[in-house]
C-alpha cells in the first residue's frame, strides 16, 4: 500500500496505471474508518484494478467550527485497516495542499442543497462540491463510492457529476448499522454511555414510521415522527422529510411511481446524527 500526502506524488503514481487502462476507485473519507467505510472499500475492490481511499477531513464543509475542531481522528488505525483490506493507494493531504488558495468557488447544485442538510447546515453541500470536485480532477476515477446513510450527499455528487460533465460512475452502498439499528457513523463514539443506549430509537423509529404507510398518508407520518421523538426530552429532531431520489422533493401521495426515501437529522448530547431509510 502507497501512502502519498502530496497531489504531485499521486498525480505521478496515477499517471503511470493510464497507459495500462487500469480502472480505478476513488473512495472519499474523512477518516475514523469503521465498517461503513470498510464496505466501500471492499466494493471498490472487487469492481476495480486499483483502489485509491483519500482521508482528508474538508474543513470547507463544516459550518460549525466545534465540530470540526472535535471530529475524530485516527490517522494511524485507519492506515492499519486500509493495509489489511489490500488498498492500493491511500491519499492523506495537508490542508495546504487541498487548499492552496481559498477555494472562491459557488456551485450551483439545481438547489438540492437548499433542503433538509442544506437546511440547517448552510454552505455545508458547497464544501463537498469543492473537495469532491478537486479530487475527482485531481485522480479521474472510472468510480467513486459514497455511502447512502449520506443520502442528499449521495444524489448531489451524482448531479454534480452530470453538471461537470464528468465520465465517473458514482455508485451507491447500503448504510452499515451496528447490531442495535444505529447507523455506524464517525462521530458515534462523541455519545456519552447514556446517549449511546438511546440512539438506536432512531433507527427504530423510522423503521415503525415504514410500517404505517398503510394507514397514514405521508403528511400524517411525519407528523407521527414529529410526535414520536418531542417525547425524548434528550433528542432533537432537526427535520425529517420524506422525499424521491432526483430532485428531493416532498412526497404527497405514496403512489406516486418515484423512489421514496424518509431522511431525518437528531440532535443528541450535542452529537449531530443523520438517517434514512426507504419508504418503498
Ligand atoms: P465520512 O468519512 O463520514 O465523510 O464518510 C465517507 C463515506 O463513507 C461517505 O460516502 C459516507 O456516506 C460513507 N459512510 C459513512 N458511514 C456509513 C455507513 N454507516 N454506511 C455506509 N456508508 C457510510
Amino acid at each position: 500500500m502507497k501512502v502519498y500526502k502530496t497531489k504531485t506524488e499521486l498525480s505521478g503514481h496515477l499517471s503511470s496505471l493510464v497507459s495500462s487502462e487500469k480502472t480505478i476507485g476513488l473512495v472519499p473519507t474523512m477518516g475514523a474508518l469503521h465498517p461503513g467505510h470498510t464496505s466501500l472499500v471492499n466494493r471498490a475492490i472487487l469492481e476495480n484494478d486499483v483502489v485509491l481511499v483519500t482521508i482528508f477531513v474538508n474543513p470547507t464543509q463544516f459550518n460549525d467550527s466545534s465540530d470540526l475542531e472535535n471530529y475524530p481522528r485516527t490517522l494511524e488505525a485507519d492506515l492499519t485497516l486500509l493495509k489489511r483490506l489490500k488498498v492500493h493507494l491511500v491519499f492523506v493531504p495537508s490542508l495546504e495542499e487541498m487548499y492552496p488558495e481559498k477555494d472562491q468557488r459557488t456551485f450551483y447544485l439545481d438547489n438540492l442543497d437548499k433542503v433538509m442538510e442544506g437546511k440547517h447546515r448552510k454552505d455545508h453541500f458547497n464544501g463537498v462540491a469543492q473537495i469532491v470536485s478537486k479530487l475527482f480532477r485531481l485522480t479521474n476515477p472510472t468510480r467513486a463510492y459514497f455511502g447512502q446513510k449520506d443520502f442528499q450527499q449521495f444524489v448531489i455528487v451524482r448531479r454534480l457529476v452530470k453538471i461537470l460533465d464528468l465520465d465517473i460512475s458514482i455508485v451507491a452502498c447500503p448504510i452499515i448499522r451496528e447490531e442495535d439499528g444505529l447507523a455506524m457513523s464517525s462521530r458515534n463514539v462523541k455519545l456519552s454511555a447514556a446517549h449511546r443506549k438511546l440512539a438506536p430509537f432512531i433507527h427504530s423509529t423510522l423503521k415503525r414510521a415504514t410500517q404505517k404507510m398503510d394507514l397514514l398518508s405521508p403528511e400524517e407520518v411525519k407528523t407521527w415522527v414529529t410526535s414520536q421523538f418531542e417525547k425524548q426530552p434528550d433528542m432533537h429532531l432537526e427535520y425529517f422529510e420524506i422525499v424521491e431520489d432526483k430532485e428531493l422533493r416532498p412526497v404527497i401521495d405514496w403512489k406516486e411511481k418515484v423512489n421514496k426515501v424518509g431522511c431525518l437529522a437528531v440532535q443528541l448530547g450535542g452529537v449531530r446524527l443523520i438517517d434514512n431509510m426507504n419508504f418503498d
